[in-house]
């Protein structure tokens, strides 16, 4: 054993270190077991961890929210409609390494990520 215990304090966005040789508690792609984001980043928005959504096509959404997300690309637009954030506009991302849709990015008086909880996985297997 003889492991150290790391102090757990806030990173700042792009500063993730070099990967690390735990991946316990990292979120990763369901798909390609590509690192998103890490437990650390899971976020209450109003109250609530996970959030469920109905699209305007009617899709069922189950999301999580993340602070930082380094693991995602945006992609598209940026757009203001039908938000389930008020307040927040919202663009789609997907895994930056095999381009998976995995949720939104939401920008307004905070930005946070969304992600869909049967994309993401935990590391730790
Ligand atoms: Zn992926």
């Amino acid at each position: 054993m003889g492991r150290e215990d790391h102090q757990e304090r806030p990173q700042l966005p792009g500063e993730e270190p070099a990967k690390t040789t735990a991946r316990a508690h990292e979120i990763v792609c369901a798909r390609c077991g590509a690192g998103i984001t890490h437990e650390r980043e899971s976020i209450a928005v109003s109250g609530q961890h996970v959030h469920q959504f109905v699209n305007p096509s009617g899709m069922l959404f189950r999301i999580r929210c993340f602070g930082a997300a380094p693991g995602v690309a945006a992609v598209g637009e940026s757009s203001a409609f039908f938000s389930w954030f008020p307040g927040h506009a919202w663009r789609a991302v997907v895994c930056a390494a095999c381009q998976t849709h995995l949720g939104w990015r939401f920008e307004g008086d905070s930005t946070f990520h969304g992600l869909i909880a049967e994309r993401i996985a935990s590391g730790e297997v």
